[in-house]
């Protein structure tokens, strides 16, 4: 093995294969280490906004992703309370003839499983399952880590190890994520087994006071994704996916809603496809980077929610994740330099677009779980610019 060609990557998430999959393609050797026996992605969706899906297309990923992923026609924000429209933003063709490329929504164990096929297909990457990584170590010529049974030595460590980074904590110390006080409830329907009017191929944000809800296709349609994010619901609630709630729990939240929108709710008691209806999750985050040096020291880096966790509001997460992972490759390929100031230049590239989408997601919580005067407010400037307020060129945009 050829340490010095070799990159060791802690977590194989979305954010740790789509790394090990840039890097691989990029003639690197790539060494994932991932600490659970078997990867198994909890069964939620998600946005991949152009930003995300022009580098995933261009990872040699369309044909594997156009067979799973929807393509919803449009963005429609509705007031939770009246059901009435908002505002809309279309996507389908008109999103992708924009920017480039396409908003695709899907099921988040389906976009694993194709980067996971896409990363083995690769010589050169080796991926190690109940392998936690504990700690590591640097000297001049590499850096060593610890991992549940063994040291293993490479050029570069890559730290995307999630919310709760273990390499984030040796490299830059500090505190567990801040909780920010909201629960995100979640479940996969049956699309055929929902009344007609929830049968539609759009992304539809309900916006409430102190809540809203996100509906959204999977699976080419056959599925709806739909999560209740509720403020204030935290006490209760424990950290992680693997919290199941019951459906009079999230009924109860949504008492004041509009018909609609409590009958699409009150619809996972028979239509989830998933064995508990409802899972539940305390939303946590870190405030927006501030300096480069929060992302790269030396012969290591941090990529996805080890470097920048952020409330899934502005659905950027796993964005953010897979641009890092194009940045990484893009910055190590720059052989007339050393290691510690390719990485440093991989932060420097990335740690303002990252803190503005911190920034950003954290903005739209209070936007989108408005009371009293502010949300009369927010529902005008809806309605008045709802298209100019919902597009987000610097995000979607070629950089
Ligand atoms: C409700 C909700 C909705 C969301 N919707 C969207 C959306 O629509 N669009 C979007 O882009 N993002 C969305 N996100 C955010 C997105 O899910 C995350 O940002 C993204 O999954 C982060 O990927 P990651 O690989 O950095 O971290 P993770 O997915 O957390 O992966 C980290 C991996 O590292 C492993 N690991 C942890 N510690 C160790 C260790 N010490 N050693 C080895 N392995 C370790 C873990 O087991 C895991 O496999 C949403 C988030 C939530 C909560």
């Amino acid at each position: 093995m050829n340490v010095s060609r070799q990159l060791l990557i802690a977590g194989g998430g979305i954010g740790g294969l789509a790394a090990a999959l840039a890097l691989s393609s990029a003639g690197w050797q790539t060494h994932v280490f991932e600490r659970v026996a078997e990867l198994s992605e909890v069964g939620a969706g998600l946005q991949l906004g152009p930003n995300a899906t022009r580098l995933l297309l261009s990872w040699g990923l369309e044909s594997d992703l156009r067979r799973v992923a929807a393509v919803p026609e449009r963005i429609v924000a509705r007031s939770a309370l009246s059901g009435a429209e908002l505002a809309t933003l279309p996507l389908g063709a008109s999103i992708e003839a924009r920017y480039g490329a396409p908003y695709f929504t899907v099921h988040r164990a389906e976009l694993h499983r194709l980067l996971c096929a896409a990363v083995l297909a690769r010589s050169g990457v080796r991926l190690d399952l109940s392998q936690a990584v504990h700690g590591y170590s640097e000297n001049a010529d590499g850096v060593t880590v610890t991992t549940d049974s063994s040291g293993v030595a490479g050029a570069a460590l890559i730290g995307a190890d999630g919310l709760h980074s273990a390499v984030r904590v040796q490299m830059l110390g500090g505190g567990a994520p801040r909780g920010v006080g909201d629960v995100a409830y979640r479940t996969l329907l049956k699309t055929a087994d929902l009344p007609l009017a929830a049968r539609v191929n759009q992304v539809t944000v309900w916006l409430g006071p102190d809540l809203h809800v996100v509906q959204y296709p999977v699976r080419c349609g056959e599925a709806i994704n739909l999560v209740v994010l509720v403020h204030g619901a935290h006490h209760a609630a424990q950290g992680g996916w693997d919290h199941a709630a019951e459906p009079d729990q999230v009924e109860r939240a949504l008492y004041a809603t509009c018909r609609p929108l409590r009958d699409l709710v009150a619809a996972a008691r028979h239509a989830s496809l998933n064995e508990r209806p409802w899972g539940m999750w305390v939303l946590a985050d870190r405030p927006p980077v501030s300096v480069a040096g929060e992302m790269a020291r030396g012969r290591v880096a941090l990529a996805g929610d080890a470097a920048h966790p952020m409330r899934p509001y502005l659905a950027q997460g796993a964005g953010m994740a897979i641009e890092d992972a194009a940045a990484l490759a893009a910055a190590l390929a720059d052989e007339s330099t050393d290691i510690p100031t390719r990485l440093q230049r991989y932060a420097e590239s990335r740690w303002r677009r990252c803190a503005r989408v911190q920034a950003r997601s954290e903005r739209n919580s209070t936007i989108f779980h408005a009371r009293g005067l502010m949300r009369l407010g927010r529902d005008v400037s809806l309605r008045l610019m709802g298209e100019r307020l919902m597009d987000v060129p610097w995000l979607y945009g070629r950089r």
